[in-house]
């Protein structure tokens, strides 16, 4: 078969779930599987995490792919509804739905002003609501010092239950920042007995071990790959799940100044072997990688020469002798850290997964499949 696949090792998924169990003990976990679980695959990746207390996605649309597909465990939605319509959607799927936006409360109150007993809802349930505060990140959320303002509120609203505050940290993951402390100091003066509370992503609970406490939202961490540039999944205890590889499709001998690719950008240095394995940015490869990339051509580190095209990238083979037409090529996962890859491109882990193309094959491994919770 041409082509990249990706393998998805669901065993090492479940592998980094119990390394937050063990990090954040007696804490409740929300696995976040947003964005198809971050390029893993929603339905497939939610199979594998039923340990999780509860999922979270961004959009209703992805919770609401969740329940079609039969699964009935929490799922949190972190940016909310974004209008009525979608309000109504959600009334009678049991999501815990975060308001971040007054706006979203007058539509609330809209709402429940002219459908007193929601379509769709099963006897007396009660929209399930997580206030959002902004402690500084000013992204979504309301400001700190109107939460208790907004929290009772919303605590009036009849059908509807406020189950806690939550808060983003924007810089956990640099171990060198006050930024988390002061972010977490203006959360702590929000708290309310009355309700739970969530602080913690990956960065937060790998680093900042003041932030586990209540429910954690680890995300990236669950996909074996390290939140810090100065870390590694494995020195974080975590199993890389994703590993994308391909082949090669063609091996050349090339002259000394012989230039390859689009641009010309590399031109060999000496007479040398230059690879072409069928993997470019139609699949989701980022065309920015620069010449140097780190790559495995049978399990040998090599690196990328030239430009990436749509479908192909070049490889500088003088690494690799035994390299011939059919060899494997893994862009990253086991035995090359994402991470490093994401370093030389410019970028993160997280972008590199969530930009696969439909293009690539998905197979899945291991025992969480088709275990629904
Ligand atoms: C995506 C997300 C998370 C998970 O973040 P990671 O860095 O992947 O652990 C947690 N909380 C919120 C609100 C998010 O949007």
């Amino acid at each position: 078969m041409t082509g990249p696949v990706a393998r998805i090792d669901l065993d090492a998924m479940r592998h980094n779930l119990s390394r937050v169990r063990e990090l954040a003990p007696g804490c409740a976990l929300v696995a976040a599987i947003k964005a198809n679980a971050y390029g893993h695959g929603l339905i497939e990746s939610a199979s594998a995490l039923t340990d999780a207390d509860a999922y979270a996605v961004a959009r209703v649309e992805e919770g609401l792919q969740l329940r079609r597909e039969g699964i009935t465990k929490r799922v949190m939605v972190l940016e909310g509804f974004a209008s009525q319509a979608e309000l109504r959607l959600c009334i009678g799927r049991n999501f815990d739905l975060v308001i971040h936006d007054c706006s979203q409360i007058e539509q609330l109150e809209n709402y429940l002003a002219t459908a007193r007993a929601p379509a769709g809802s099963r006897g007396h349930t009660q929209l399930a609501l997580w206030l959002k505060i902004d402690t500084g990140m000013h992204r979504i959320g309301v400001p700190a010092g109107e939460c208790a303002a907004v929290a009772s509120r919303l605590k009036q609203l009849p059908q509807v239950k406020l189950i806690g505050l939550l808060t983003h940290m924007a810089n956990a993951d640099d171990r060198r920042s006050d930024s988390t402390m002061q972010q977490l100091q203006r959360f702590e003066a929000c708290i309310d007995a009355e309700l739970q509370f969530s602080i913690a992503n990956s960065a937060c609970l790998l680093n900042w071990p003041l932030t586990r406490r209540g429910w954690v939202r680890p995300g990236i961490m669950l996909y074996g790959a390290s939140p810090f540039a100065d870390t590694t999944a494995a020195e974080e205890g975590l199993r890389p799940v994703m590993t994308l590889r391909t082949h090669l499709i063609a091996v050349h001998e090339l002259k000394k100044g012989d230039a390859v690719g689009y641009g010309s950008t590399w031109r060999c240095p000496e007479d040398m072997r230059i690879g072409v394995a069928a993997v470019g940015y139609g699949d989701g490869y980022p065309r920015h990688a620069p010449n140097g990339t780190p790559l495995l051509v049978d399990g040998r580190r090599a690196a990328l020469a030239g430009r990436v095209s749509m479908d192909m990238i070049t490889i500088d083979l003088r690494q690799v002798e035994q390299a011939r037409v059919g060899s494997s090529v893994v862009l990253w996962g086991e035995g090359l850290p994402v991470e490093e890859v994401a370093a030389a491109a410019g970028t993160i882990s997280y972008e590199l997964f969530c930009r696969l193309t439909q293009r690539v094959k998905f197979r899945y491994e291991g025992m969480g499949l088709f275990k629904r919770g």
